[in-house]
């Protein structure tokens, strides 16, 4: 079983790339994707670089070139719901591209025809994620996570992506990969930590807390890993 660890940034994959010690770097589409294997498990981890467009280049790469089986993405979110502060963790039930759109026609948003509206990530590893969560005494939700090529940061916009999507974080990545991940039939999993709001003061909290909440999100990911082999 070969699994993909996927971030976006440098820092989100840094906390795991110390962990596993030794890897193979091999540079693929101007990436680099490392090779290691950590417990048993043979691991191809790499950072996308942000957005949907590189996220998506990776996560096809990953499965494609490399043969990995099942995904699983871990990194830094901003907060939808009133109920999760910096440094706490969301394991996404479903995803949506929230700047996707052409309501023009009538679809709905996040919607394009012979696509999906809502993508559900594999309820598997949503259990496996559970089962690590009350094994370290944690509260992890579960929701809905939405994704789009901008860095949120207005009340607005925040409070419209809540009410048209029920979303309870939002990101720059998720959704590209599950559509990546559902179309070639493998098993994946997003899970992020809390940087920020996404409101007036997210970018500020977004440096303050990036790095932290990586690390959070990191950390739980690898603890998965140990339960895969
Ligand atoms: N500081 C970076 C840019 C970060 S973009 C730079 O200057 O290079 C934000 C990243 O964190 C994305 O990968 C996204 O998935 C996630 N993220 C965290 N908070 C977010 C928010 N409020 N809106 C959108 N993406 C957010």
């Amino acid at each position: 079983m070969k699994i993909a660890i996927m971030g976006a940034m440098p820092e989100e994959v840094a906390p795991i790339l110390e962990k596993v010690g030794e890897y193979k770097v091999t540079e693929y589409a101007s990436n680099k994707y490392y090779e290691a294997t950590y417990n048993g498990v043979e691991l191809v981890i790499a950072y996308s670089k942000i957005g949907k467009v590189f996220s998506t280049l990776t996560a096809t790469t990953m499965i494609e070139k490399f043969g990995c089986e099942k995904l699983l993405f871990s990194g830094v979110a901003g907060a939808v719901s009133a109920d999760l502060k910096v440094g706490d963790l969301i394991i996404a039930s479903s995803l949506a591209q929230h700047d996707l759109d052409i309501t023009a026609f009538g679809h709905p948003y996040g919607y394009v025809p012979e696509g999906k509206q809502f993508i559900e990530t594999d309820k598997s590893l949503r259990e496996v994620a559970k089962s690590v969560a009350s094994e370290m005494g944690v509260t992890v939700k579960e929701g809905v996570i939405v994704t789009g090529d901008q860095f949120v940061c207005d009340l607005d916009r925040k409070n419209w992506i809540e009410s048209t999507f029920k979303a309870d974080a939002l990101e720059m990545e998720g959704a590209s990969v599950a559509c990546v991940c559902d179309s070639l039939d493998v098993p994946f999993f997003i899970l992020r930590s809390i940087s920020d709001a996404a409101d007036m003061d997210a970018s500020f909290s977004f440096d303050e807390f990036m790095i932290s909440s990586a690390k959070t999100s990191a950390e739980f990911v690898m603890k998965m890993v140990n339960k895969l082999g």
